[in-house]
């Protein structure tokens, strides 16, 4: 079937797992209630997005806060109470984050049990995602390695033991999030691929890596300001990602200032085309969906194009975020009616 959707990764928290509309949300149950209400907010995601008819799902992140920290609060090698202040995205936001000071090593599987969870309850393709070592890097203090390629080396290990894990317990597709790739664009070539490379080694399933222009937070949006007219940030990253072994691409395309004409800088892979905007709490009509689609099509063949979220949906309302599920299922359905 052509243009298959999928989504970037998270989805917002219902109401009674966590605070809404927040990108730190905190918990509303502890223990054995708040694991039990994370699964069940898994099931109704799934069920939402099966409904909505899209191909490849994900728990929407509902097992963690945040797609980056979610993943290291189980990784050895960080203090969490040594916080340093940091400028992360090149400056962007200023926050206090923690301190590496030793090698990084899993103290245990992270979310293995959590992805045969979603396998056992859904017979589509699934897709679990995991922050990308740059990026990762760019969200904690180096006390430790003096260089941060070998800071995001030594994290590639560790994300590449949880990946084939995950690969193990029915994971179809392993996406890794690098929205630092669009800003630190001289050292992805450098030595970011390299680093990916080594996240995804030995992995026989799909890998992606999704690359964007952030969540639609305050900060995100004030930074999108200073980029000009057209964000030209893809087209110094894009030739060294299609030459990786890296199987997909998510990349952000509606409502975005993105020349969607880049993608032909990606012969070679599975484009997931955001179709969809997460920084507006409009929902996109499947006009606009298959417009989006349409336009893709003029840069790339039909059979490598995945209709796709812009980001994560996490900090949308609820009903916002269903609604654009659902737009999406039927804007890549009326896409496949046209042709
Ligand atoms: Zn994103």
């Amino acid at each position: 079937m052509l243009f298959e959707p999928t989504i970037a990764g998270s989805l917002p928290k219902p109401g009674w797992l966590a605070e809404t509309q927040k990108l730190w949300p905190k918990w509303k149950l502890e223990g054995a209630s708040l694991d039990e209400a994370k699964r069940d907010a898994a099931l109704i995601w799934l069920k939402e997005q099966e409904d909505a008819g899209i191909a490849t799902v994900t728990d929407g992140e509902q097992f963690r806060t945040h797609f980056v920290h979610g993943f290291l609060e189980s990784v050895q090698g960080i203090d969490w109470n040594l916080k340093t202040k940091m400028g992360i995205r090149n400056n962007r936001y200023v926050v206090d984050v923690p301190t590496v000071t030793g090698r990084p090593k899993r103290s245990r599987p992270v979310h293995r049990d959590e992805a045969a969870f979603c396998r056992a309850h859904t017979s589509r393709r699934l897709k679990w995602t995991l922050p990308g070592p740059m990026t990762i890097c760019d969200t904690l203090a180096d006390g430790h390695f003096g260089r941060r390629a070998d800071m995001a080396m030594a994290f590639a290990e560790v994300l590449n033991e949880e990946a084939l894990e995950l690969e193990a317990a029915g994971c179809d597709v392993i996406q890794f999030d690098e929205p630092a790739f669009n800003v630190f664009m001289d050292q992805v070539s450098e030595w970011g691929i390299a680093a990916l490379e080594r996240a995804a080694r030995g992995l026989k399933c799909t890998t992606a890596v999704h690359i964007c222009y952030g969540y639609g937070i305050d900060a995100n949006i004030q930074w999108k300001k200073t980029l000009g007219s057209e964000w030209r940030q893809y087209e110094a990253i894009f030739p060294a990602i299609n030459a990786s072994r890296i199987d997909q691409v998510s990349l952000e395309c509606a409502a975005s200032h993105v020349p969607i004409s880049l993608i032909s800088l990606l012969p070679e892979k599975t484009l997931l085309i955001g179709a969809i905007d997460v920084a507006s709490i409009t929902v996109e009509t499947p006009e606009q969906v298959a417009a989006t689609i349409a336009e893709a099509l003029k840069h790339a063949d039909a059979e490598r194009i995945q209709p796709c979220t812009n980001c994560g949906m996490a900090p949308l309302p609820r009903d916002v975020a269903a609604g654009k599920l659902r737009a999406l299922g039927a804007g890549a359905e009326l896409a496949r009616s046209r042709r």
